[in-house]
């Protein structure tokens, strides 16, 4: 999985102070997207271990706490990224359990099949479906379009 940036200090990103990650690839093709260099798989630079260890200190820092984790793109649930992301949230839920993890993603939960599903019981907050331009509403907390939808699921929901 490519990257395009890391932010280890966001505060627009989901509630609170977070560290984001916007991972490369997404196939959905939202007519007026706000991040079109985020569509190819090869955009931006490897994920690789140093960045997961970053992510990790970055989440465990005491000078600067952090509520959680942010995952947008891009689609972090493409297959292709939850290869790479699951260990990296199953690492997060074990070593800073009072971390939460939000997520933007493209799919409707519905849609979502079982091999992308395994990454739900370690998000906490889960924004689902497409930018539809007709519905953009920039009122609206932490969704583009009106069509989308906030989850919030409880740890044993899954
Ligand atoms: S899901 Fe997000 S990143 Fe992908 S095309 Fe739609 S708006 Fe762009």
């Amino acid at each position: 999985m490519n990257y395009l940036q890391y932010y280890p200090v966001d505060i627009v990103n989901g509630e609170g102070t977070r560290c984001t990650l916007f991972v490369s690839g997404c196939t959905h093709g939202c007519k007026g997207c706000y991040n079109q260099k985020s569509w190819s798989f090869n955009a931006g630079v490897p994920f690789d271990k140093m960045m997961e260890e970053q992510i990790l200190r970055d989440l465990k820092d005491t000078r600067i706490k952090r509520q959680g984790l942010t995952l947008s793109g891009g689609d972090p649930l493409h297959p292709r990224n939850v290869e790479t992301l699951l260990p990296l949230v199953q690492r997060i839920k074990h070593e800073c359990p009072d971390k939460d993890i939000w997520v933007w993603t493209g799919y409707k939960l519905g849609e979502l099949d079982e091999y992308q599903r395994q990454m739900l019981p370690y998000i906490d907050v889960l924004v689902d479906g497409k930018f539809i331009q007709e519905l953009a509403d920039p009122s609206l907390p932490w969704r583009g379009s009106a069509n989308q939808v906030i989850h919030r699921f409880k740890s044993d929901q899954f």
